[in-house]
């Protein structure tokens, strides 16, 4: 990161984040739904699975209603209450095709988002590391999706199309060009990551610790948003 970043627009009232696992929006985007849901916009979430890969102690059918429960818990520290959950798309395992657009797309033309917030699906991270499949296939997918929710002529089984997408904002994208101040949200982001309880525990290291972590990231980003303590920085896709 090193271009300054513009403000995130805030003529909107309604967003949906869409990701591939519990934990992906509590990395990066969660302190930003606070301050969001904190100002009266409806905020949603869809997961494109229930991460039940993710701890490797414990078997898929153990751990995905665990990390479903997690996941709703975390949305509840950032004021958001409409969580749902994809079937058929298995974490770690995560396909871009067609099943997988179709149910984007219809979460886009049942919430009717103004912003839609996604994970960042670039091959590295920030940091340089590389990203995985599952976020690489469920950013592209939900883009393409946003195109497709209007599209009357595409699923029209999946309901009444919907053009009202402005804006896909990715999180945790290594090329960011907007940001928002969270001075007074990072706390309930860290809360929100918090509530990942099992999953934390399980994974140790320092990304297991909330508070370090989101803070050296808030105030990476505020250092290119004028005025800000802390911020979020996206990548904002005009669309
Ligand atoms: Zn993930």
């Amino acid at each position: 990161m090193s271009a300054p970043l513009e403000p995130v627009p805030t003529d909107w009232t309604r967003g949906l984040a869409v990701v591939a696992h519990p934990d992906d929006l509590e990395y990066g985007a969660a302190s930003a739904i606070a301050r969001w849901t904190d100002e009266g916009r409806e905020f949603g979430y869809l997961l494109a699975c229930r991460g039940e890969a993710g701890i490797d102690t414990l078997p898929p059918a153990e751990c995905g209603p665990l990390r479903e429960a997690e996941q709703r818990a975390a949305a509840a520290e950032v004021g958001v209450s409409v969580v749902e959950f994809l079937d058929g798309h298995a974490d770690g395992l995560i396909e871009y095709g067609i099943p997988l657009r179709r149910d984007i797309a219809a979460a886009i033309r049942r919430h009717r988002p103004e912003l839609v917030v996604t994970g960042n699906f670039n091959e590295t991270w920030p940091g340089g590391g590389r990203n995985m499949a599952d976020h690489v296939v469920v950013g592209r997918a939900c883009l393409d999706a946003v195109r497709d929710a209007a599209n009357r002529w595409l699923f029209p089984e999946v309901g009444e199309p919907w053009s009202g997408v402005r804006w896909v904002a990715v999180a945790g994208s290594p090329l960011p060009t907007h940001g928002i101040a969270i001075d007074d949200h990072l706390d309930r982001g860290i809360a929100s990551l918090a509530a990942h309880r099992a999953y934390l525990a399980a994974l140790g290291g320092d990304l297991s610790d909330p508070g370090p972590f989101l803070r050296a990231q808030a105030e990476a980003a505020a250092a290119l948003l004028p005025g800000a303590r802390l911020a979020t920085a996206f990548e904002l896709i005009e669309v």
